[in-house]
């Protein structure tokens, strides 16, 4: 028993680390190569994807037994179509997204794809099937090609090209003296937040799974780079099923559903207009972020007029 806690207990860290915005969870397991808490069930089929319905029914979860996080939450994410999840610091937002890469099983209620409970097939095949673009990705220190072939490693060089150029960071990438030869991460060249999430957008053009997972930066992005990212994302989403953590109005008011997470509870849900017309949390958040980007802006003028 010694033995199998120092592992788990080693998880644990990294995935405190992992909080504090240091890495990609999906490759840091690839990375560790250490075993995981969650084990296939024995007889586990890999997953039978059709068009990627994901539906979330009835879900509790708490990371540990006397905080409840998630209280009973349940929406349908119908195949090809972009939920977006709002909310409060501390909602459960990253939860959800955790919880669809079954990096921890759930205490009551299911998660489906296509049907299927996420905890009868293997963890292979249903992580293959969900590309995610996290908030701060990690590069390996080693070329950008690389970096982006990671999507599929049997990527051509014309297709990490065509990858980049659709992630919006090809002409980027062009510029540098190496070109898709230099070397990035933390002993290489280091990128902006806005280019390491367009690697990764670039990645995940490459694994073109059916579901997309993407949680999008909360720091401020200039609006040049938000508008490369959003281009970049919105194609990346077209024909698939997205959920999207959005923390930006311009991912939100196309979103055919908004999920608007509180303590743990769906406090509202519908389109943008329809929250924007119940005057309820959802506009008050965006009223609060608008009278906050005005003040940064105010701010901006007068410093730029000294
Ligand atoms: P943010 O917008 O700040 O990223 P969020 O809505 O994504 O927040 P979650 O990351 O889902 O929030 O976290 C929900 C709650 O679960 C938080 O109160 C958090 O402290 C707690 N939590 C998150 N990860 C763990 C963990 N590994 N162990 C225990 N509690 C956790």
């Amino acid at each position: 028993l010694m033995q199998l806690s120092v592992p788990l207990n080693f998880i644990g860290f990294i995935y405190r680390e992992i909080r504090q915005g240091l890495t990609d969870i999906e490759q840091m397991f690839d990375l560790l190569d250490v075993p995981q808490e969650i084990v296939d069930r024995p007889g586990a089929k890999p997953l039978a994807v059709g068009a990627g319905k994901v539906e979330f029914r009835d879900v509790h979860f708490s990371y540990d037994p006397n905080r409840k996080i998630l209280k009973g939450i349940s929406f349908e994410v119908p195949a090809g179509k972009t939920v977006a999840i709002v909310g409060p610091s501390g909602a459960g937002k990253s939860t959800i997204s955790r919880l669809l890469f079954r990096f921890y099983d759930i205490q009551g209620g299911k998660i489906l794809i296509d049907g299927q409970d996420i905890r009868d097939v293997t963890q292979e095949s249903l992580r293959a099937a969900i590309g995610m673009v996290p908030q701060d990705t990690v590069l390996f220190n080693d070329t950008i090609a690389y970096n982006i072939r990671y999507g599929r490693v049997d990527a051509s060089e014309e297709d990490v090209r065509k990858a980049a150029e659709l992630a919006q960071i090809g002409p980027f990438i062009e510029r540098l003296p190496d070109g898709y030869r230099s070397m990035v991460g933390e002993r290489g060249l280091k990128l902006s937040g806005g280019e390491k999430q367009r690697v990764a957008i670039a990645r995940t053009i490459l694994k073109a799974p059916p579901i997309l997972m993407l949680d999008e930066a909360t720091s401020a992005l200039d609006s040049h780079t938000e508008q490369e990212i959003q281009a970049a994302l919105d194609l990346v989403s077209q024909g698939r099923t997205t959920i999207v953590i959005a923390h930006r109005l311009s991912t939100v008011i196309s979103a055919d559903e908004i999920i608007v997470l509180q303590d743990g509870q769906i406090a509202e849900r519908g389109t943008h207009a329809a929250l924007m017309g119940k005057a309820g949390l959802y506009a008050s958040m965006w009223d609060r972020q608008r009278e906050a980007t005005e003040a940064e802006e105010r701010l901006r003028i007068a410093r730029e007029s000294d």
